[in-house]
């Protein structure tokens, strides 16, 4: 989906509108209180701040009225669909990532508008699925440089942002915000993730040595000291989800607070793992959305740390 084809596909509230009805009723309208498929439509003269496709249920007991947005995420919002609609696209399409100012003058609207839809966009990026299994590359990462950089004092933050990253090769990505690198947290973490019979593939590190021994059915090393890999004996894969992840947390972010890194981490990893299906990718993230519940701008700005 290019972001041109969003404009011209999108350009009205009935365009967007039909989108969703067709993504949540493929078998036509049915009620979302009861069920049922006997609903009237009740067509309303368009006008400013009103939804204009309603329905009505026949059933005798129910007799509500709904719309396609109703019980969804855009139904509590007074943004116009094709703003949301655009914006999804526009974090679909930016590779690494696109920062809410950017959005703020996309859209149009103002910044905390276009900040907490970034971040219930987000919220509906989100991958579960099976183990990763196969070949897995292991590495850890640090957002916060080791060094001082130079003239500044160094500040040893508390709950230094680690990331622990697993990917397949050839196949499907996880970053997970961890807090600290040792192995308690890392080995249940990669328990969580990797299947006990995938090949581990990491560098020297004591603390993957230990692991990969003890929970994975092989484990292969690559000494950075001494090369990059040898044939297939590298971590190449998760050193690239890195510098990605990484270049879009300094050069479109600038600056990720700890408790919002989960919800990034996990965008990076969905866009990575449908890179070239934009289009899927479009369509999977408004179902999301369409199914999710909602997240409030409080819960946001006031709620617990993501661990
Ligand atoms: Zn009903």
């Amino acid at each position: 989906m290019k972001l041109i084809d969003v404009t011209r596909q999108f350009s009205t509230e009935d365009k967007c509108l039909d989108y969703i009805e067709a993504s949540r009723w493929p078998n036509g309208v049915c009620c979302v209180h009861c069920g049922v498929l006997n609903v009237s439509k009740i067509t309303r003269e368009a006008g400013k701040n009103k939804r204009t496709r309603i329905y009505q249920c026949l059933d005798k007991e129910c007799g509500k009225q709904f719309s396609a947005t109703s019980g969804t995420i855009f139904n509590d919002t007074h943004l116009p669909l094709t703003k949301w609609f655009l914006a999804i696209a526009l974090i679909c399409e930016a590779k690494k990532g696109i920062s809410a100012c950017q959005v703020q003058r996309h859209l149009g609207v103002n910044y905390r508008t276009a900040w907490h839809l970034c971040h219930r966009i987000r919220e509906a990026m989100k991958d579960g699925g099976d183990l990763l299994t196969g070949v897995v590359e292991a590495d850890h990462t640090f957002l916060t440089p080791k060094k001082p950089r130079k003239g500044r004092p160094y500040v040893k933050k508390e709950g230094r942002d680690v990331i622990l990253g697993m990917v397949e090769r050839g196949g499907r990505l996880r970053l997970v915000p961890v807090k600290d690198a040792k192995i308690e947290i890392t080995e249940p973490m990669m328990g969580k993730h990797i299947s006990p019979d995938a090949i581990l593939q990491t560098d020297e590190h004591p603390t993957f040595e230990i692991i990969g021994t003890r929970k994975f059915a092989a484990h292969r090393t690559v000494n950075h000291r001494r090369t990059y890999g040898i044939g297939d004996l590298h971590t190449n894969t998760i050193e690239n989800a890195f510098s990605l992840l990484k270049r879009g947390v300094y050069g479109t972010f600038h600056k990720v607070s700890i408790k919002h890194l989960g919800r990034y981490c996990d965008e990076f990893s969905y866009r990575f793992n449908r890179r070239g299906e934009q289009l899927a990718m479009f369509d999977v993230t408004l179902k999301n959305l369409a199914n999710g519940k909602a997240l409030p701008y409080a819960e946001l700005t006031t709620g617990p740390k993501a661990s």
